[in-house]
């Protein structure tokens, strides 16, 4: 039989386990304990007897998620390259900002939506990421960089919401009092627009930030550069977005990759104004990077502060977000599958 991966398993059904094993009530916290510290083995749990461990290690397994690379950026971020029990590779973005340290994780290895402008899809999708394993990259970046990760994004490679059961349970685990504890303030779930998981995760009225990457402000646009755009058009992703900021009271996220020519007109800025009207939200404009050699240029600055400008005259807040990392290839959408040895050439 194969051994249950502990790591994905709640505290309740910890408990249920140890119960028809015979273990006492408490041993399940105790064990969960360790578990969410990141332990990578039973023997380090060192205040359980040693009859104990070895029976555990019988019937559960810990997945891993250990770092074999890391590269440093001028800018102090981090980027992580972890190798997974099968030996697929994912990489996390460690950040560091003014209210604390926030990761950048993965929840696929690679990506199936093809965005043109992403590294990710280049290389093809393998599989979804375990809870244990999106779990594991917050552990092992904590330990490794020894300071307290007080912000998660889910924003690295693949899409959360084509990895819905294991993400959601991923959110369960790291929110856990008993666990690390990261409330759902502090998280942040990006999606392409799967708007059918949209509404299912607006049941849950969790307290994350909902992002959308929209990058266009109209069907014309966004269906040159993101598939999904024909699967669910931006009529039906943005009224998905609606019901979802009615149901949990939260405010939207929108992200907005500027690529010089073909979505930072100004009449661009006001078609996305109209579009965004009376929805509480937030434009986050990212200068795009060219990393899929479509030639895209990023916006310049100027053209950057006039879309802002409009957005905001048009009463849609906006920010231009701080690009970290561009030096080790970090940034949002530069992350991609590796092949060990390779030095990640794009498929
Ligand atoms: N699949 C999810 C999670 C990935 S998040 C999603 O699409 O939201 C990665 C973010 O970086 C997304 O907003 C994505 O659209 C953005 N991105 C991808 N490639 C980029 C690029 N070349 N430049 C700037 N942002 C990019």
């Amino acid at each position: 039989m194969d051994k249950a991966d502990i790591k994905s398993m709640t505290l309740e059904e910890l408990g249920r386990a140890f119960q028809a094993q015979g273990l006492p009530g408490y041993r399940a916290k105790q064990v969960f304990h360790w578990v969410h510290r990141g332990v990578e083995s039973f023997k380090e749990m060192t205040d359980l007897s040693r009859e104990l461990r070895g029976g555990l290690g019988e019937d559960y397994r810990i997945p891993s998620v250990k770092a074999v690379d890391k590269r440093v950026s001028r800018d102090g971020t981090v980027k992580y390259l972890f190798q997974l029990g099968d030996g697929e590779l994912v990489e996390s973005v460690l950040m560091h900002y003014h209210h604390g340290y926030s990761i950048c994780i993965s929840t696929q290895v690679g990506c199936k939506m093809n965005c043109s402008f992403c590294a990710t899809g280049r290389s093809g999708f393998s599989r979804n990421l375990l809870p244990s394993e999106i779990l594991g990259q917050v552990q092992s970046a904590q330990l490794d960089a020894g300071v307290r990760i007080s912000n998660i994004v889910l924003m690295g490679m693949g899409e959360p919401l084509d990895n819905f059961q294991n993400v959601l349970r991923f959110l369960e685990l790291v929110s856990h009092p008993e666990g690390m504890n990261i409330g759902m303030r502090h998280i942040s779930l990006s999606t392409c627009g799967v708007v059918d998981r949209i509404y299912e995760l607006a049941e849950k009225k969790l307290q994350l930030t909902l992002s959308i990457s929209l990058h266009a402000p109209n069907d014309e646009i966004r269906s040159q550069t993101m598939p999904v755009n024909k699967r669910w058009n931006m009529g039906e992703l943005l009224k998905a977005c609606r019901h979802y900021a009615r149901e949990t009271g939260r405010r939207i996220s929108f992200e907005y990759a500027m690529i010089s020519g073909v979505n930072d007109m100004d009449w661009c800025a006001r078609e996305l104004t109209k579009k965004l009207r009376g929805m509480p939200a937030h434009v986050n404009l990212i200068p795009v990077n060219d990393v899929t050699g479509a030639g895209y240029k990023r916006s310049s600055s100027a053209c950057l502060k006039r879309f802002v400008e409009i957005l905001e005259a048009g009463g849609c807040t906006a920010t231009v977000r701080r690009t970290l990392g561009s030096d080790i290839e970090a940034s949002c959408g530069q992350l991609r599958r590796k092949y060990k040895g390779g030095n990640g050439h794009e498929g």
